[in-house]
């Protein structure tokens, strides 16, 4: 099947699913509308649909039951903020936008979906879908893992996605190994002792041990982080219990979050991290309670893998898209990590900018970020054919 033709001929529904998504955005892992739209969706096409954890769905498609199995992941969620793109299909609901555009990874696997079950004859194997819900929270991928998205029947590879405003519309960026950073979201809690502002003697100042404790822990990433690798720990918050200038404070909160690449090097920074807020606390005579917010590996994509998937694209996409020259890292993160670091993957990046030139000003988190929709086709087709070319490559 020419499946970049046949996703332009399938535009209006790939317009449709995404504005229905984006004008009713839902967050985390409860999305219960967004779901019930997939799954109307995907019945509609055929498809015997599964709930797998609170709100996510699998579904497969192609009648090789002893063939490969590739498993195509778009997560659905939306962030927790106000939208401000002035677009007629703006979210509908307060507090709430798809913002990291996540609207259109559901709308292209709806719509590879659809080609898929057309050409479902044609296929060596099967796809197995996995409409993904937490993302933004990092608790996503897991929730479905343990819901079992990797059992009846394992998936021998995976593959996912993410869209662009940043990049031109046409570019597709592939990722080389390590390509979105782990992320350990940690809530340090410093517990002292109050005490009257001029008699410090007399209580535990909880303030000045986060304060060395900020320090403390720059210095892990300056003196015991191979300065060759990428590794980024951030306090964002330090939230103190006084709201007085002569009160000490009984404890005090911090945010932040873990970085890295490399996962090897993760494990072993977070039980640094632990026994740097243990004994910088004790230093001070205070205790610090370490809690993770949330936690995910780093991306680490198949190479081989990637570069099968990179001719599917070039196959697929024709003088519609181009690949970029070199491999792309982001320093951000995604909860695919929990599919990757068990299944052999590749993952690429749709450029949805202005134009085929330019980005758009505004990228993914900003309330004001926009999306080519020009894009939806392309990232359609994209995920139909690298999935019959490396079900065929793969086929038992
Ligand atoms: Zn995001
Ligand atoms: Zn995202």
């Amino acid at each position: 099947m020419d499946y970049l033709k046949r996703a332009h001929e399938l535009n209006e529904t790939l317009l449709r699913d995404r504005r229905a998504l984006h004008s009713h955005p839902e967050t985390g892992c409860e999305v219960p509308q967004t779901s019930a739209y997939i799954r109307a969706q995907l019945e509609e096409m055929g498809l015997e649909v599964k709930a797998c954890g609170r709100c996510g769905l699998t579904a497969l498609i192609g009648k090789k039951e002893d063939g490969p199995v590739l498993l195509m992941r778009a997560d659905i969620d939306a962030l927790p903020m106000q939208e401000e793109s002035g677009l007629p299909f703006a979210s509908q609901t307060p507090g709430k936008a798809h913002c990291c555009g996540h609207d259109n990874h559901a709308a292209m696997l709806l719509g590879a979906a659809r080609m898929l079950k057309e050409n479902e004859d044609a296929l060596a194997g099967r796809v197995k879908l996995m409409f993904q819900p937490g993302e933004e929270t990092g608790d996503g991928c897991l929730e479905m893992i343990e819901a079992g998205v990797l059992e009846n029947p394992a998936p021998d590879a995976a593959m996912g996605l993410h869209v662009d405003a940043g990049a031109p519309l046409g570019q597709i960026a592939w990722g080389q190994g390590p390509t979105f950073c782990s992320n350990d979201i940690f809530i340090l809690t410093v517990q002292g002792q109050s005490c009257h502002g001029a008699r410090p003697h007399q209580g535990k100042d909880a303030l000045n041990c986060a304060a060395h404790l900020v320090l403390a822990l720059e210095t892990l990433i300056a003196r015991e982080a191979d300065p060759s690798q990428t590794d980024i720990l951030t306090v964002c918050s330090i939230e103190s219990s006084s709201k007085a200038f002569n009160i000490f404070p009984e404890n005090v909160v911090m945010k932040g979050s873990l970085r890295t690449y490399n996962n090897d090097q993760r494990d072993y920074l977070l039980a640094r991290l632990q026994e740097v807020c243990e004994y910088t606390a004790k230093t001070f005579g205070c205790q610090c309670q370490v809690e993770f917010e949330a936690s995910m590996n780093a991306v680490v994509l198949d190479e081989p893998m990637e570069e099968e998937i990179k001719s599917y694209l070039r196959e697929t996409l024709k003088d519609e898209a181009h690949l970029t020259e070199k491999p792309i890292r982001k320093m951000g993160s995604d909860d695919f990590a929990g599919v990757t670091c068990r299944l052999p993957s590749a993952y690429f990046f749709v450029g949805a900018g202005a134009d085929r030139e330019h980005p758009y000003p505004y990228i993914q988190h900003n309330s004001k970020v926009v999306f080519n929709e020009e894009c939806l086709p392309l990232g359609a087709a994209a995920l139909a054919g690298c999935a019959e070319g490396w079900l065929k490559n793969h086929a038992k």
